[in-house]
């Protein structure tokens, strides 16, 4: 275990971890820092659509774990746009939920950019409603799946985290379908966390960072941001993370932290 973030010794315990969009960019690179602080007993989900680059991930995390044996990583191969999508990463969840955790921990990471348009185009109910499915309502159906499967409860550390956007309180034009997910992600689990005193409850916003989605922002709109490396705001959530000090419910930046 690396020192460099935590010489305290902090660890997110016998863990039940999902990340989703774990193949790439921000996902990918969380990935890699949890499988370091994770207690003998956990397990790892990772959940994407790409099934070799999350075999190829699950090989580099089983290489720095160096022979641990009692860490359990799992790749579930999943469009998470669809409902089978969804049931599928809830059911991985669910073959785990006899073991004992002291903490379930879900990052709903996945999303997409979508079309970025003036809003008088955005006419067809589909083609808005597709857009929706993956960055909004599966967000919900997992979380509630996961709920399910591993009630929250006293003694039982829940914590779910959705990696939000500046674009979530920010307006900009042309985005009308990214800031709208990003809003209704926000608030949503805003609601979790008034409802349930036992969930933790984050809205990381990661900062703009060098991942396949930036190429695409680039490509289809000419802005360049400075962008950070993904480890770098992966190892500022994952020190909130093991701090476990945040108010739930709250939205953290980047760049505030
Ligand atoms: P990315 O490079 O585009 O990666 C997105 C991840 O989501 C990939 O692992 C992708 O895997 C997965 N994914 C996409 N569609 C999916 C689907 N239908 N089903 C299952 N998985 C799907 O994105 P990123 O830049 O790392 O962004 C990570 C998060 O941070 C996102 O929520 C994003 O909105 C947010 N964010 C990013 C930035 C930035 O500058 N990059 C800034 C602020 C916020 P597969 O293609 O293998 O399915």
């Amino acid at each position: 275990m690396s020192g460099i973030l935590y010489a305290n010794g902090s660890t997110l315990g016998r863990c039940m971890c999902i990340i989703t969009g774990a193949s790439k960019g921000f996902g990918r690179a969380l990935a890699h820092l949890v499988s370091r602080y994770l207690k003998l007993g956990s397990v790892l989900l990772l959940v994407a659509r790409s099934r070799a680059l999350l075999h190829e991930l699950k090989q580099e995390l089983l290489q720095n774990l160096n022979g641990i044996q009692d860490i359990s990583i799992y790749c579930t191969v999943a469009d998470l746009s669809t409902n089978e999508g969804v049931e599928d990463t809830v059911d991985m969840a669910r073959q785990q939920s006899l073991k004992e955790f002291d903490h379930v921990l879900l990052v709903n990471n996945a999303a997409s950019l979508g079309d970025i348009s003036p809003f008088e185009n955005f006419t067809d109910l589909h083609r808005v409603n597709s857009y929706l499915a993956l960055n909004v309502s599966s967000v919900l159906a997992l979380t509630a799946g996961v709920l399910q499967a591993f009630p929250p409860r006293a003694g039982l550390r829940w914590s779910a985290v959705n990696c939000s956007s500046t674009f979530a309180v920010q307006a900009l034009p042309s985005w009308v379908l990214y800031c709208t997910a990003k809003a209704a992600r926000e608030m949503m689990f805003r609601v979790l966390a008034a409802e349930n005193p036992n969930v933790k409850v984050l809205n990381y916003s990661p900062g703009p960072m060098d991942t396949e989605m930036q190429e695409n922002i680039r490509r289809l709109t000419g802005i360049q941001y400075h962008l950070h490396p993904c480890r770098d705001s992966a190892a500022k959530l994952m020190r909130v993370l093991l701090d476990n000090d945040f108010v739930t419910g709250s939205h953290l930046d980047f760049f505030e932290l």
